[in-house]
């Protein structure tokens, strides 16, 4: 089999309402490109990988040249082929290959009649949980969706619980003052008795504040607190004097970086983003390389539309030492490119899909739509906040929003 061809195109799928983060926010709308390899079979992979709001369209079709003319199937050749590691120093193509990864597993599912799962060596569960992903957010064009105040914050836990049936809740901080911050995830940790719970400040406070708010919440029934500081060094230092274990996304991204946290332990759970890592597969070896040492795992979101939740599906299916839940920003989409539309949660779990390949495949006429929204709207500035124009986050930051600020810049 050779690939003969391959396509990306750009698409805006709307959220319910902007969502906010440290470094900024999603302005109501998630771009992502959607990647597809084209083969001399017939058959057609699919991938996705995301961008910081902006299309990716250009640095895809920059790996036609590589690649077309060679076999999907020789996976680890195109890593080195994209992705060599010492030659990759002027060229990060890391999100590239991954999205490439995922279009060739799923061509190679399809010609085999297996789920990519099984090419990963067979599931060990069918169904993968996750949790809630709590954000602040801004009101949405028609004025609703704010999540501001505690009052909004815990109402919107429990809708999103009664809704999907999560019982685990992940909220997303850093955007106020981590004071502010610590009354919000005691209140939603208050309102549902019983359930887990998790924090992620995305990297933005100093080592004392992380220690801080970590002895502040260790009575609570927290899975993990995520990325409290930047940098192996800062974390190690927050975990020394505290007792509840640390998570990532941030400084634990490649083997490098896990072997340097395993030599000298600075995070106790690992979280697996498969387009950070390159592929699925890769983050398979991070699972087992953390199995070895007794880290936990988890599965990172970027912010995913419907190929890259498979990915995640498929991920979460074969790793046996998955101990978290999973997380994904899926359920505040409004809508979905592949057919059938969005997957539905049942209990806090998405089903891993069963039909060949990734088992989700594109609806064109979804495609074509959410491409002409891009084309309206175009990119966004992912580390801008709209309704703070100058703002420049630090790192640790201290220039946080003020949780009375109520404008609201997207309301139409
Ligand atoms: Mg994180």
């Amino acid at each position: 089999m050779k690939i003969t061809d391959i396509r990306a195109t750009t698409v805006s799928v709307p959220l319910e309402a902007p969502l906010r983060h440290a470094n900024g926010c999603h302005w109501g709308r998630f771009v992502r490109t959607i990647v597809e390899i084209e083969t001399d079979t017939g058959l057609i992979g699919l991938g996705e990988m995301g961008g910081g709001g902006e299309s990716a369209v250009a640095t895809v079709h920059a790996m036609k040249a590589y690649l077309v003319g060679r076999d999907p199937a020789r996976l680890e050749e195109m890593r080195f082929l994209l992705a060599n590691p010492t030659a990759s120093l002027y060229n990060n193509r890391t999100q590239v290959v991954a999205a490439l990864e995922f279009a060739c597993l799923d061509i190679l599912g399809q010609a085999w009649g297996v789920p990519v799962s099984e090419i990963l060596g067979g599931r060990v569960r069918d169904r993968v949980t996750f949790a809630s992903y709590l954000f602040f957010r801004y009101a949405a064009a028609d004025g609703t969706g704010t999540v501001r105040t505690i009052d909004q914050l815990v109402a919107h836990a429990r809708k999103l619980k009664a809704t999907h049936g999560f019982t685990t809740h992940k909220l997303k901080g850093g955007v106020f003052p981590p004071d502010y911050d610590l009354e919000c995830y005691r209140a939603v940790a208050a309102a549902l008795p019983g359930d887990r719970v998790r924090f992620d400040p995305n990297a933005v406070w100093t080592t004392e504040q992380a220690i801080r708010f970590g002895r502040a919440i260790e009575d609570l029934n927290n899975d993990y607190l995520e990325d409290p500081v930047f940098g192996l060094t800062g974390m190690r230092h927050a975990r020394e004097k505290l007792r509840l274990p640390l998570a990532t996304n941030t400084v634990v991204v490649n083997f490098e970086q896990l072997a340097a946290n395993v030599l000298n332990r600075a995070v106790d759970v690992i979280l697996l983003d498969t387009t950070f890592w390159g592929g699925i597969r890769p983050c398979v070896k991070a699972a087992a390389i953390c199995e070895t040492f007794q880290l936990g795992v988890a599965v990172h979101s970027s912010g995913e539309l419907g190929i890259q939740l498979a990915t995640m599906l498929h991920l979460g299916a074969v790793v046996p030492n998955l101990s978290f839940a999973a997380d994904a920003h899926y359920h505040h989409l409004v809508d979905d490119i592949i057919d059938g539309g969005k997957l539905p949660y049942e209990n806090g779990a998405i089903r891993v899909p069963d039909a060949p390949g990734l088992g989700v495949r594109l609806d064109r006429k979804k495609l074509a739509t959410y491409a002409e929204l891009y084309r309206q709207l175009g990119p966004y500035a992912y580390d801008q906040d709209p309704a703070r124009p100058g703002w420049a986050p630090l790192v640790p930051n201290d220039r946080w929003a003020d949780p009375t600020d109520g404008r609201e810049p997207f309301r139409g």
